[in-house]
């Protein structure tokens, strides 16, 4: 999965309001899951080393839904309100079967929104999905150079990206793009801009890495200087007044470079279901890292015991469990104490509050790796891909850099 599909993402929230526009979302209320994602594979070709899939994503690869479950699952979560429906994975087209689902998602109303790295997709299936009724698709794009874009997937995908950009207009597809942006690019961001505009891009995510995941792990090989993304903010407003409405293009600030947090996926349980691809029911991406959970499977128990009666669901949501400073703050109702991953990947306590913000006793360890990133002999270790074997290796326990942020007391 890329960064794009990282809880209420602003295409995402674009996308939101033409479905209410197409009169999908009618009669809508807070309390409903109005987002599934259905991360229906952790299976990729790519190996990203920003990557936002777990790292021990090995452990689920061998127990994916079937068809059927998918189905069901849809059925289900449109039952209890849930209007927009993400496909993404690891790489979605490795199953065979997105078509069934697409149909469904169609018969069953939903607005559809496929996720891709673009490896899979050729001139029948793209045909299939516009036959079947999806109504997006959205390719990730990584650099201008096939240098980088190389490097940061591991692998050469470089012209293949370009080719599924053109298949996607071709079809009719409004081209959304998204760029994850890193170190290694974020001195291209007006090239990255031209390219899109070249390619007929109506929207583009430039998704500033968040650090979770693989992207957690390299952390400080991928994080770029403060002056960097204030030049590649400047950049993008410029051309943003260049360009006017034919190209939306999105700037999303980095958590890190911020002094308050993100309300992390609008709240935990408040709008957003995932469901992973061995039928975990998540309220956000990374939340099996956190301790003392037991999520929900949709094979044991239907997705409405899941959203409101599953203790996972129910531990974060609102403000109940909150403690110093969050329980007292005034700003406590904006952002909801920010997120509970981050908030345990960096400090080991799941009710602190989220590091990135100024007023938190842990922010220090922001600055920490702030200045760790600037530090050559940090920064340039290697980097660890998202592999299935970097992920047994994390499974097993080693201890290498890739455990290290998972072992914080
Ligand atoms: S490796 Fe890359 S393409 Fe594959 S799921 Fe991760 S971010 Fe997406
Ligand atoms: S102290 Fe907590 S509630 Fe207040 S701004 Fe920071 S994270 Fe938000």
């Amino acid at each position: 999965m890329t960064q794009t599909s990282l809880g209420e993402s602003v295409v995402q929230k674009e996308l939101h309001a033409q479905a209410q526009n197409n009169g999908v979302a009618a009669n809508i209320t807070q309390t409903q899951p109005l987002w599934l994602l259905a991360e229906v594979t952790y299976r990729c070709p790519l190996h990203c080393a920003f990557c936002y899939n777990p790292t021990d994503y090995d452990k689920h690869t061998q127990n994916e839904l079937t068809t059927e479950q998918w189905i069901q699952a849809l059925r289900d979560a449109r039952k209890m309100g849930a209007i927009q429906l993400g496909i993404s994975g690891g790489e979605p087209l490795l199953r065979d079967d997105i078509e069934d689902i697409v149909i469904e998602a169609r018969k069953l109303g939903y607005y559809s929104n496929l996720i891709t790295s673009g490896v899979g997709l050729t001139e029948k299936r793209i045909q299939a999905f516009k036959e079947g009724g999806l109504d997006h698709i959205q390719l990730s794009m990584h650099d201008i150079t096939e240098e980088i874009n190389n490097f940061i997937t591991n692998t050469k995908t470089f012209e293949l990206k370009k080719k599924v950009a053109a298949m996607i207009k071709n079809h009719g597809y409004p081209m959304v793009l998204n760029v994850v942006i890193h170190r290694y690019n974020i001195g291209h961001i007006k090239e990255i801009l031209e390219m899109a505009e070249a390619l007929g891009a109506d929207y583009v995510e430039l998704a500033n890495t968040q650090y979770y995941g693989w992207s957690l792990v390299n952390r400080s090989q991928l994080m770029p200087l403060k002056e960097q993304i204030d030049e590649a903010e400047r950049i993008t407003n410029e051309f943003r007044e260049k360009v006017g409405n034919k190209m939306k293009i999105f700037f999303v600030v980095p958590d890190y470079f911020g002094d308050r947090p993100k309300k992390c996926m609008n709240g935990w349980g408040e709008v957003f279901m995932i469901v992973t691809a061995n039928g975990d029911v998540l309220p956000c991406h990374s939340a099996r890292v956190l301790p003392n959970m037991a999520f929900p499977n949709v094979r044991e128990k239907g997705l409405e015991y899941a959203w409101k009666e599953s203790p996972a669901f129910n531990k974060y949501r609102g403000t109940a469990w909150m403690k110093g400073p969050c329980v007292t703050c005034p700003e406590k109702m904006n952002d909801l104490g920010g997120c509970r991953c981050q908030a345990f990947l960096l400090t080991g306590d799941a009710e602190a509050a989220d590091p990135v913000c100024s007023l938190s006793p842990h922010h220090h360890l922001i600055e920490k790796a702030i200045e760790d990133s600037k530090n050559p002999v940090i920064a340039n270790q290697p980097i660890i891909f998202r592999t299935d074997k970097n992920s047994k290796k994390y499974v097993a326990g080693d201890k290498e850099r890739i455990a290290e942020f998972h072992a914080l007391p």
